[in-house]
């Protein structure tokens, strides 16, 4: 089993979902975990429930959008602890539509927290991560940021960004011993897709629908996702950066 004993790791959007399973994961792991979301309430459920599992985990209420609460966390948690070791930035979110269908503010909104907030936070926590020479920043992309999907214009277009700055913060930043990776994932079953799925008029054919995408014939679980993040994040993954790392029960192989 992958390991991350006393390294110290901060997960965004970490209050539910892919987010929460990843700081479980870590927290197994050994890692002291920043459980990380806009809803402060949920990040404290997550950690609370770490902490009662003997897990070493901290809630902080952060919205990703914000720059000036990005840096002032960096400086906070890298005051006590010296640079992060592990950053996943997680927080995201979607919306349904063509390009007709989507108003320009979508986009906007999309963008703000799927990119900008990817953004933020690398920036944030880089110049320290620079200054001790390590590092590993782990970016949640999708199966969107390599393949179009239909009706998911806005998304796809955040996800191929992060793609792209992800592999250009590997280049800029392997020097500094930094590792840059994304991992894309197929339909997880998580409440971000459950919300999509209640808004078709018939969930029930969307589900069975969104389940055959990937051909492996059922939606992603959330801790297979989180496994896949352990190996990023362990020190046994350290030849690879810069990779968009497909987890799409096979949706990607073609049809
Ligand atoms: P989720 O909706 O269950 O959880 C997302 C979390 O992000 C929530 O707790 C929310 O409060 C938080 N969040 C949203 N905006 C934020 C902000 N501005 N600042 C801080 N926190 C914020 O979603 P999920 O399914 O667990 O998705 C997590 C990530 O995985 C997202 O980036 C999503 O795009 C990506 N993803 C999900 C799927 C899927 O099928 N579920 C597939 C591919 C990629």
């Amino acid at each position: 089993m992958f390991q991350l004993t006393n390294k110290t790791a901060l997960v965004t959007g970490a209050a539910s979902g892919i987010g929460a399973s990843i700081a479980k994961t870590f927290t197994q792991a050994g890692a002291i975990t920043y459980v990380a979301d806009r809803d402060l309430e949920g990040a404290k459920r997550v950690a609370q429930d770490l902490l009662d599992q003997g897990g070493k985990a901290i809630a902080i209420g952060l919205d990703v959008t914000d720059e000036a609460a990005c840096s002032q966390s960096a400086a906070d948690i890298t005051s006590r602890h010296g640079a992060l070791d592990v950053l996943v930035n997680n927080a995201g979110v979607g919306s349904i539509g063509t390009i007709l269908q989507t108003p320009g503010t979508d986009l906007d909104r999309l963008y703000a927290v799927n990119v900008r907030g990817v953004f933020n936070m690398a920036k944030a926590f880089l110049p320290d991560m620079v200054a001790s020479k390590r590092g590993n920043i782990i970016n949640m992309a999708s199966i969107g940021g390599v393949l179009g999907i239909r009706d998911r214009l806005a998304y796809c277009t955040t996800k191929f960004a992060v793609v792209g700055l992800t592999k250009s913060m590997a280049l800029d930043h392997a020097a500094d011993g930094i590792r840059v990776n994304c991992i894309c994932p197929g339909r997880v079953e998580t409440p971000f897709v459950q919300a999509r799925i209640a808004e078709y008029p018939d969930p029930e054919a969307a589900y069975r629908e969104m389940s055959a995408t990937q051909i492996l014939g059922r939606m992603i679980k959330p801790d297979e996702i989180a496994a896949a993040a352990l190996y990023l994040a362990s020190d046994e993954s350290h030849m690879i950066t810069g990779t968009a790392f497909l987890i799409d029960g096979g949706w990607s192989a073609g049809k």
